[in-house]
């Protein structure tokens, strides 16, 4: 039974696995209830081989791509690359239209994005980049123009914004949770579809990216008396508020 007021998610992610890791039980619970959800990556992921150091970046890039449209299709999501470059993202006038283009494309009500508070740039950087598009897309003197497209409508107002938790949890005070004890082994399931990132977190950081995914799902769990949750905070700044604003899942 879909959300009447949330027909559209997108999900915006720095690079190609962190809605995985950090919101994918969400989503798969929207999906059951029939939200159209659309997954955008801001970088190309490039770096992520710290396994095999020296592999040329565009074939890391295009592995990954792979990967993460492989686990959006199982999901049901469209999937999208921005292809800025991973490890040094910076806020700039194309990548914000780029976004708010999706935005308008997906007729999103929603967006969820990274905290201005992960680990590193990209993440932080990626949470400007959208908290800004959130607003653009809702401003019809803005003529956005994808290439090769006639100019997108902008929405009739700015979707509402919610931040995803942090890598791994530090410096986050969710505002809400999710409960996905009922997605977890299917969240698990597609995060192991990142045979690459399993891989080179293992090698760089002694991680094992779907056990990661255990251990701050139990935590968010323990926080609020279920097994496993996601946790969000609101982004309560205009205009990315509904009278509505409270999350359906
Ligand atoms: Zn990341």
């Amino acid at each position: 039974m879909p959300h009447p007021r949330i027909a559209s998610v997108v999900a915006v992610e720095p690079h190609p696995d962190d809605v995985e890791i950090l919101c994918l039980g969400t989503l798969l619970k929207l999906k059951q209830e029939g939200t159209r959800l659309t997954i955008v990556c801001v970088t190309n992921g490039d770096k992520g081989s710290g396994n095999q150091p020296d592999l040329p970046y565009p074939e890391v890039a295009a592995m990954r791509f792979r990967e993460a449209s492989s686990v959006a299709a199982a999901l049901g999501a469209e999937f999208i690359n921005l292809g800025a470059e991973d490890e040094y993202l910076y806020d700039t006038p194309e990548l914000r239209n780029a976004l708010a283009a999706v935005f308008r494309r997906a007729k999103a009500d929603v967006v969820l994005a990274p905290s201005p508070h992960c680990y590193q740039t990209d993440h932080t950087i990626a949470s400007e980049i959208a908290f800004q598009a959130a607003h653009l897309s809702a401003l019809p003197q803005l003529r956005i123009t994808p290439p090769a497209l006639p100019a997108l409508p902008a929405l009739p107002s700015a979707p509402a914004m919610y931040y995803y938790d942090t890598l791994p949890g530090l410096d986050f005070e969710p505002s809400f949770y999710v409960d996905i004890s009922g997605q977890m082994a299917r969240k698990q399931e597609l995060a192991r579809m990142h045979t690459s990132q399993m891989a080179s977190m293992k090698s760089q950081s002694d991680w094992d990216l779907v056990e990661a995914i255990e251990v701050l799902g139990r935590m968010r769990g323990l926080q609020s008396g279920t097994r496993y949750a996601e946790a969000f905070r609101l982004c309560a700044r205009y205009p990315r508020l509904k009278a509505w604003t409270q999350f359906p899942a």
